[in-house]
């Protein structure tokens, strides 16, 4: 136990939500007010802060985890009408966040498929929703207040050049205290599902079928056909029957074959506000299939197709006994640094897997090779084994984010393996 008076620190054995990532921390602070906070900070020589835990990997961990949920201030939500922005604390989740938004009037501009995720621990990996025409999660914020390595609170709003390097932070600029995002007026959305879709039928259509709502997924397992297709889009869309041959279907589905779609947002064409429409998943059940891993790659929205039926023909039937679902979304381009859609209008070819990590981490060595023609970047807060030379080489930023790491924290205290094992390599040491 490290004394730090008032602070609770408590020993700690966790795991992330998946429970296929063991932390090795063994402390876990809880502090209660910002300088309480800032003690751990000085204190600490290996930390991360601590979001809802969704992340598949080592991004988050390190010595000592910083907790944020009792600090002051950390569920709070501010809507600025007139700005059209609302600023959220690090504890806020975007389920959280909806239930202020929507009863204002208000809205995000997309989610991801579960709302379960804290907005500041999203906006950190990159995390996004769908949309030909909607970025990633990230590209909302504003500005941001970040508890620097050094003690210092650090305000980066809309003039500072540093912003955009500072929102996908993969945790390592310091802890996050506050982010400001932009909201837009409130919308409705409906949601359908087209199952058993031709592969020839979106191969000839791709662009039709994924700006058919404001927001496209289309699940499959390697198989003959194409699952399913989920448009959520303008309501009066809702009354097309089928999709380039794929009839719509006659009641509820869930992602995964099998599971039950009770957990799902409603998807039969009722009208319904944004937040219960743009996730899959209810904010009260839990999402997805829970024993599982995922991984999810980005490649240039013009080399989709061509990175899709590379993996079928390659590694189709090998995938799939691994597999629960797989998923592919679209993703705008945007200018964040550490973007994996960074000026890159994307696709996102992601797996639901089994929690076979061994399996499944000797299959992403196999689908980064097929892959590695069409320049992947990973999802950083998902599996992946690229090592870091192959994962800088797609990011011509990293230069800058590196200075930016090393002014704010320049005892290294954010850096931690995971790290400098996926990005930034044997150059990561902390500056003396
Ligand atoms: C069932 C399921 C479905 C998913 N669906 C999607 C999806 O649709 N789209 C998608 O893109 N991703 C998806 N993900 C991945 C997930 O959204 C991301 O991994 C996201 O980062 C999770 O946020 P979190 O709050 O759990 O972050 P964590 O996993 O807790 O942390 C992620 C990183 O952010 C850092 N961090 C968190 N909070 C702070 C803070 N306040 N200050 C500084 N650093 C901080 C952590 O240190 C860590 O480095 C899914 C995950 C699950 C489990």
């Amino acid at each position: 136990m490290i004394g730090f008076g008032p602070v609770s620190t408590t020993p700690i054995e966790l795991t992330n939500w998946a429970g296929n990532h063991r932390y090795r921390a063994r402390m876990l602070h809880h502090p209660r007010s910002l300088e309480e906070l800032r003690r751990v900070v000085s204190a600490a020589r290996s930390l991360r802060a601590l979001g809802t835990r969704h992340s598949f990997s080592a991004i988050g961990d390190a010595d000592e985890l910083v907790a944020l949920d009792l600090l002051e201030g950390s569920g709070r939500v501010t809507i600025d009408c007139e700005a059209l922005t609302v600023t959220v604390g690090p504890a806020v989740t975007h389920a959280q966040l909806a239930a202020t938004l929507e009863p204002a009037g208000l809205a995000l501009a997309n989610m991801a498929s579960l709302p379960h995720i804290s907005v500041i621990g999203a906006a950190a990996t990159g995390t996004h929703g769908s949309g030909d025409r909607q970025g990633n999660l990230a590209t909302s914020v504003r500005a941001l207040r970040i508890l620097t390595g050094t003690g210092e609170l650090l305000e980066l709003g809309p003039g500072d050049p540093r912003l955009q390097g500072a929102i996908v932070n993969l945790g390592a600029l310091g802890v996050v205290m506050q982010a400001t995002l932009a909201v837009e007026r409130s919308y409705t959305l409906s949601q359908r599902v087209y199952e058993r879709m031709e592969w020839d039928a979106l191969a000839e259509n791709l662009d039709a079928i994924t700006s058919a709502g404001r927001s496209v997924s289309i699940f499959h397992r390697f198989g003959e056909l194409i699952r399913e297709v989920w448009v959520k889009g303008d309501p009066s869309a809702a009354d097309r029957l089928s999709l380039f041959g794929a009839p719509a279907a006659g009641g509820p589905r869930h992602p995964v074959p099998g599971a039950d779609p009770v957990v799902c947002t409603p998807q039969l064409g009722e009208p319904g506000p944004w937040c219960e429409r743009l996730p899959h998943f209810r904010a009260g059940f839990m999402p997805s299939a829970g024993e599982e891993i995922q991984s999810e790659y980005f490649v240039a929205r013009e080399h989709g197709l061509a990175a899709l039926t590379a993996l079928r023909e390659e590694l189709g039937p090998r995938i799939e006994p691994l597999l629960h679902i797989s998923e592919v979304r679209t993703i705008a381009a945007d200018e964040l640094w550490l973007s994996p859609h960074w000026r890159r209008d994307s696709i996102g070819i992601h797996f639901t897997w089994q929690r076979e990590p061994e399996a499944v981490r000797a299959m992403c060595v196999e689908i980064e090779r097929v892959l590695e023609p069409f320049a992947p970047r990973p999802h950083w807060g998902k599996v992946f084994e690229l090592p870091a030379s192959r994962v800088a080489a797609h990011y011509p930023r990293l230069g800058e984010f590196d200075a930016l790491r090393r002014e704010l924290d320049p005892r290294g205290v954010f850096l931690n393996r995971w790290l400098a094992q996926r990005l930034l390599g044997d150059g990561a040491a902390p500056t003396p």
